[in-house]
Order: C-alpha cells, then structure tokens, then sequence
C-alpha cells in the first residue's frame, strides 16, 4: 500500500477492546496485528487494540504486549478511547453483562456467542438500536461461513422459505466416521475426544443443545421474528446406531444432524419451524456430500432459489476470519457514521409445535414372521392418516425385519402410529424411528 493511500484516510483511530484470547481471540489479535495496515485501508482508519481481557494474566501469552493483558473486563470495556468491544469469553455471564454496558455507552459490539444469542439477542439488539450502535454476530453460526450476512443482507429483498444446514462440527464428524467404518456411536465419540474433535464433556454438541442455539439465531434472522434456543425442537444423536447408518446405505441415504427453520403455510395462517434432530438424507442431497467436521447451510428464498454456504464451521482462525469480517464493517460504519443492520422482529410469527410440523418417516421394526403381520401393520399406519411410501421386509423367522418409510404428515400422526406399533403384539421392537428430510413428498 502507498502512503499517500494512507494520508488520504479520513477517520480518527478507532479503538478495539477484544474479551477473551482463548481460541478465537488469540487469532483475532493475531490478524488485527499482522494485517494492520490493510485493515487500516479497508477500514479507513487506523484500527488499534486498546486491550485484552482474559482471566489469567500472568499466563504467558505470545504474540501480544504483556502491557495490553487486563483482568478487568469491564474496566476496558468503559475506556473512552475504545469505540468497539469484541467479545470472545463464551456462556452468558459475565458476556451478557459487559456486551449490554458496551452498547450502553454507544460502542459497538462484534460477538462469537451462540448461546449468548440464542437467549438474549432481543435485549442486546434492542440496547444496539436504542444506542444507534452495531451488534454484529456472524461468526455465532458456523464458524467461518458468511451466512448471517446473506441472510441480513443479500437476501433482505428477498423472502426466506427454509434454511436447512449441519451446524455442529463435532456430530457431523461422529455421524460420517460411524457411515464410512461401521464402528458404533460410543467408540467413534472416544477417537472423537482424542483426535480435539469433541470435547470432554460433549453434552451440549451430541445432544443437539449448541445446534439448537443457532437454529434460535437463524429462524430468528431468517423470519424477522424472535426465536430462542427454548423454542427448537432438539434430538440429539446418541441413539444413532451402526445398523441405523448401514440401514440408510440401503434406501441410498445417509444419516447427519440437520438444524431446519421453516416458513409453514398452513391455510395462510403463517408460522415457524425451528428444530434440531438426526434425519435420513438421500445421497444425492447436497448436505449429504458434507463430512467429517465442515459445516454447510442451504438457503431456499422466493425468488434467489437455493444457496448453498459450505466451510469450516469452527476453529480459531476460521472463527476469527469471520469476526474479522464483522469487526471491518463496524469500524468502517464508525468512520463513515453509518450502522448496519440489526435484528428485525417485525414479523413476529409464531413458533408450530414439532407435532404440526409435516414430516416423513423411517421405522425399523422386528416383527412376528406369520400370515396376516404386513397387512395390520399398514391399517396401523392407514388409521391415523399416513400413507406409506416405501415397505421392505429384510430377514425371516425371529431375525425378520421390516422397514417402512412414509409420505409427509403431521408429525404428531407419524409418532402416535410410532406408538401404536410398539403395543401391537406381531410387533416384537421398533429398533429404529428417524426422520427422512431433503425429498419432496
Ligand atoms: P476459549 O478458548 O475457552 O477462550 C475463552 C477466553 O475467555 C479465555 O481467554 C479466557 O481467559 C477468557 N475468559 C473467561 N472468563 C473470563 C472473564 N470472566 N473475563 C475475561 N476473560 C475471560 O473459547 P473460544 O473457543 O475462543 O470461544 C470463544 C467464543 O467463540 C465462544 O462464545 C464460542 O462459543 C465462540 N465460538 C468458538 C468457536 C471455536 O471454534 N472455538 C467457533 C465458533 C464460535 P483465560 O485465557 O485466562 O482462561
């Protein structure tokens, strides 16, 4: 770059406070350092950091001034000389506390905190209105994929219909490792633990906790409505079996935890789907071909059709490439006194139940091999209204299995027929009841 580029810039310094250097913060720092002075071009300023809040600070930190280390978060966060807060602490509190007392006093706030998002984005967006601020958050959902910004963004002239994607690195790797070995759910989440792909206490990844906070985030923007984590419907994965994965190569499907937002349009009364579960998907659905841990979302809108958005959903530099994105936008806002968007809730639809929402299933069953089993089990299915798709008898004698998958309906039908199978004497096992998405009927 020149340096007459440089004298032409316009703006003050802007003032960075950044919270956290763990995973994500190391690398911001990093990259706000390293590329100084392209970011001062893009931006149109100088962009300096102010300080780090961490924890520990008399851990040795490379790549960062002891000098710029501070235990007080809040204290840096009410500096005059920083204009922007970027918080990458993680949980609630103490984020929720200092992201509110930023907006407060008119700073803008970049954030990487699903779970803090998925609860309080209404409050934090309405304090960023309020204090005509930015409250930026794209590297919430999936990591380093632009998805937030699309949403908010390119497709603000456009009507979002779904957005279906695999939102949690850590399943996903589990799920496709469990499909290409055959190895079952336990043995492939310990290899997970070792090889830094799950963590110790990987509750909030296999129980679909972390994917239902950015299904809360995604319908949220998607719909103009507010949505929270306490409103998805959420299965996890830890019933997945090695038979459930081989059973699905055979219907040429496979098997991945989806996070699906839907409009529904029932007899013009419009609301919305948010949920999180294990689904069959044929092969040949694009969120098939996405393994181990990448993440992908695909958007389908009214007139733009499907978008689909591929990449690494998580670690530190990935993450921090698209907190970098954001921490650009708003200090370019600061110097040109604009605001991007926020959050709209103007819509305000309301959440449908899991049991309203159409979907089609896939039960795997053992069943008593004699004369007569096939045709009560579809009246069981004929009674409650769904209608089968696709019945397949695997086996004989006490090993006879019989699988059947079943045209949309309400999903309420689709597990009370569920239950009415497993009190049916020629029923011996339901083994296996999942969802199939990505068909049309
Ligand atoms: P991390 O490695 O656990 O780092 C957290 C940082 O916050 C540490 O530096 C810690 O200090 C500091 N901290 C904790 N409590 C604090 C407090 N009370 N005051 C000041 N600092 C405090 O977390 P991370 O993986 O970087 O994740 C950060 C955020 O990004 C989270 O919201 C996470 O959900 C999100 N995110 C992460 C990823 C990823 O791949 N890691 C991907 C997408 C989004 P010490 O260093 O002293 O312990």
């Amino acid at each position: 770059m020149s340096d007459s580029a440089v004298q032409e810039l316009p703006g003050r310094p802007i003032g960075v406070a950044v919270l956290g250097m763990g995973n994500v913060g190391t690398e911001v720092v990093r990259i706000l350092i390293e590329n100084a002075d392209d970011i001062r071009a893009r931006v149109g300023a100088p962009v300096e950091l102010r300080g780090v809040a961490v924890r520990d600070t008399a851990r040795e930190r490379p790549g960062i001034h002891p000098a710029l280390l501070t235990g007080d978060a809040e204290a840096l966060v009410a500096r005059d000389d920083v204009d922007l807060v970027v918080e990458l602490v993680g949980g609630i509190e103490p984020p929720r506390t200092l992201i509110r007392a930023a907006l407060e006093a008119g700073k803008s706030v970049i954030t990487a905190n699903k779970a803090l998002m998925a609860a309080y984005s209404g409050e934090l967006s309405e304090a960023a209105a309020r204090n005509r601020v930015d409250l930026y958050f794209e590297a919430a959902v999936a990591g380093a994929i632009p998805v937030i910004r699309p949403l908010t963004q390119s497709l603000a002239g456009d009507s979002v219909n779904r957005v279906a994607g695999i939102v949690n690195g850590t399943t996903n790797y589990i799920l496709s490792e469990m499909a290409e070995t055959g190895a079952d759910y336990a043995d492939v989440l310990a290899e997970a633990g070792r090889l830094g792909y799950a963590e110790a206490d990987p509750t909030a990844d296999v129980e679909g906790y972390d994917a239902a906070a950015k299904a809360a985030i995604l319908a949220s923007i998607a719909f103009h409505s507010r949505v929270t984590a306490d409103d998805v419907y959420r299965e996890g994965i830890t019933a997945i079996t090695a038979d459930d994965l081989e059973a699905a190569k055979k219907f040429d499907c496979t098997v991945k935890l989806l996070a699906i937002c839907e409009r529904l349009n029932d007899g013009g009364a419009e609301r919305i789907s948010a949920r999180v579960y294990p689904a069959l998907i044929p092969l040949e659905h694009p969120l098939a071909a996405v393994n181990g841990a990448f993440n992908a979302v695909v958007v389908e809108s009214e007139n733009a059709g499907r978008l689909m958005f591929y990449g690494q959903g998580a670690g530190g530099a990935p993450t921090a490439a698209a907190v970098m994105g954001d921490l650009v936008m708003a200090a370019r806002n600061r110097v040109y006194s604009g605001r991007g968007p926020l959050e709209s809730t103007y819509a305000s639809l309301p959440i449908a139940p899991i049991d309203d929402v159409p979907t089609r299933y896939y039960v795997s069953m053992r069943v008593a091999d004699r004369p007569g089993v096939l045709a009560q089990i579809s009246g069981a299915f004929a009674e409650r209204g769904v209608s089968i798709s696709a019945m397949r008898q695997e086996g004989a004698g006490e090993d006879a299995r019989l699988i059947i998958v079943t045209h949309r309906a309400s999903d309420r039908a689709q597990s009370e027929t569920v239950a009415g199978l497993e009190e049916m004497d020629s029923v011996i096992e339901v083994s296996s009841v999942l969802r199939l998405e990505g068909t049309d009927d």
